[in-house]
């Protein structure tokens, strides 16, 4: 079998893996990157989950689905009269395929400019950092690598009781293929991906009916912000069910039946397709050859330290198939900062000022910790809260819904956590994480000036509220 040697070998090419080996290459490293993604119709593309059928097509789906929502509902406020606005789904899908095939052949791009040496196969980790790449023609050979760097990413979980089917019961990347808007859409798990799929649907005209298993309402987020979104997505006529266990579902013919527990009572639904998102789980299956020396904790998660260090020397992962949230920005700066340290510089990640982004309307974000966690830490603290409502920008774009909601240390004044359910929540956010990056205080944003009239307002005076020095509302 033939062997070639390389510095730094990564095995997967997406939003954790790419970067990596872009910044290994950087850093003078000569750096091979393994990926096996393979679309539906067989061709290969780098960019795992997130840029095929992840974010960037959900994101533009959700786009789509907004603009169109808005013209048949929003306009009119604007003074504007639009007849008859129509929809044509094809093109819709068009967009959004044409986006993802820009955007991943950027990927191989920048993978070629660099200097990394990009295979698109199969990779299993053997002993002594080798790598066995199996091509399409079956035939393998290894690659000896100095560091190897683990980024396989994760997969929707398969409920037992509603496998999918690819047709009526699908999974995120199924539902981001449908040819024509179902009349009546189930979704299973309200949580990120069943609220952003489940508004897209339903912004083109489904009815959408969501079984959510717990009885809490996006239990990760702040729960002021949560409940004030549940109230916004009730009224768009999203059909949230919490406390619903789902206990079986069958597609026949053209529908599927779906029993489901609720308040201790059987209940059945009937829907056209089904949307199965109740998390996703850690891609490590041929990975790792018994030599490897790589270890799984009991969810199947590769266990890292806090430099994303496995079990086996010299060998890295990073991404979703390791511990914490499943967010590509994660796996990306976890693979910068393993490339860094393998390049021999210093290197460390802030797990605490990792953002939150949920692309509904209103978005919800967030960074820090929710008041139920700093209250359970014990700590003294104090809350500032500003609504859209008297913000004069949001009121402008129509979109005057939500609130902003920041935390703060009552002694030492640091900010503990912000909170966004509004317009731009995920752009929003961004100077909340800048500003606890650099441990910002909630004067350091009192004190920094905000254009006007812009929603980055609104931040501004959640910081002054914390302190009942809001401006542009009362100071209870
Ligand atoms: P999730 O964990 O956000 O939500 C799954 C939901 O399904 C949970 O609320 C859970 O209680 C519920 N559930 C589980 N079993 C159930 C059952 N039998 N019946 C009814 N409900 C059940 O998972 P997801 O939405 O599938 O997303 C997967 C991962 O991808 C998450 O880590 C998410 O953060 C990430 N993601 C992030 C974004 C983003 O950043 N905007 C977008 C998509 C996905």
């Amino acid at each position: 079998m033939s062997e070639q040697s390389f510095d730094v070998v990564v095995v997967g090419a997406g939003p954790a893996g790419y970067p990596t080996a872009i910044r290994a290459a950087q850093l003078g490293l000569s750096v091979a990157c393994v990926d096996d993604w393979r679309n539906a119709d067989g061709t290969r593309q780098f960019g795992g989950t997130c840029l095929n059928v992840g974010c960037i097509p959900s994101k533009a789906l959700l786009e789509s689905s907004e603009l169109y929502h808005r013209a048949g509902s929003e306009f009119a406020a604007h003074g504007i009269s639009v007849d008859g606005v129509g929809l044509d789904l094809d093109a819709m899908q068009k967009r959004k395929r044409g986006i993802v095939k820009q955007l991943t052949a950027g990927i191989e791009a920048l993978l070629k400019s660099a200097g990394v040496t990009a295979i698109q196969a199969r990779g299993r980790l053997l002993g002594e950092r080798k790598v066995e790449v199996v091509g399409d023609d079956g035939t393998s050979r290894l690659l000896a690598a100095g560091h190897v760097v683990l980024a396989t990413g994760s997969t929707p979980i398969e409920l037992p009781v509603a496998p999918f089917d690819g047709e009526r019961i699908v999974d995120s990347a199924g539902a981001l293929e449908f040819s024509e808007v179902p009349a009546r859409l189930g979704v299973i798990g309200a949580g990120v991906i069943g609220l952003e799929l489940g508004s897209v649907w339903g912004r083109l005209g489904a009815d959408v009916v969501l079984l959510e298993a717990l009885d809490a309402f996006l239990p990760m987020v702040d729960e002021q912000v949560a409940r004030d979104a549940l109230k916004q997505f009730k009224r768009q006529g999203l059909d949230i069910r919490l406390g619903a266990r789902v206990t079986g579902a069958e597609a026949d013919g053209d529908s599927v039946a779906i029993n489901y527990e609720a308040g201790g009572r059987e209940e059945r639904l009937e829907v056209d397709k089904l949307i199965v998102c109740v998390g996703r789980r850690p891609v490590t299956d041929g990975l790792l050859a018994a030599e490897s020396g790589v270890e799984l904790d009991d969810n199947g998660f590769i266990i890292v330290d806090e430099s994303c260090r496995t079990s086996a020397p010299k060998v890295w992962a990073v991404g979703d198939v390791v511990r914490g949230p499943m967010l590509a920005h994660k796996g990306t700066e976890e693979g910068v900062m393993v490339a860094e340290l393998i390049a021999g510089h210093a290197a460390e990640m802030n797990y605490a000022t990792i953002p939150s982004v949920i692309y509904t309307a209103p978005e919800i974000a967030w960074v820090g910790q929710t008041e139920a966690e700093v209250k359970a830490d014990g700590r003294d603290y104090k809350v500032g809260t500003f609504p859209f409502s008297a913000n004069g920008r949001a009121k402008a774009l129509q979109q005057a819904a939500g609130l902003v909601k920041l935390i703060a240390d009552r002694e030492y004044d640091e900010i503990l956590g912000l909170h966004i359910v509004g317009p731009m929540a995920g752009e929003l956010i961004a100077e909340a994480v800048l500003a606890m990056e650099f441990s910002a205080s909630a004067e350091d944003l009192q004190r920094t000036i905000h254009a006007h009239p812009t929603l980055t307002e609104a931040l501004h005076e959640a910081a002054l509220s914390a302190d009942k020095r809001a401006i542009h509302a009362l100071n209870r």
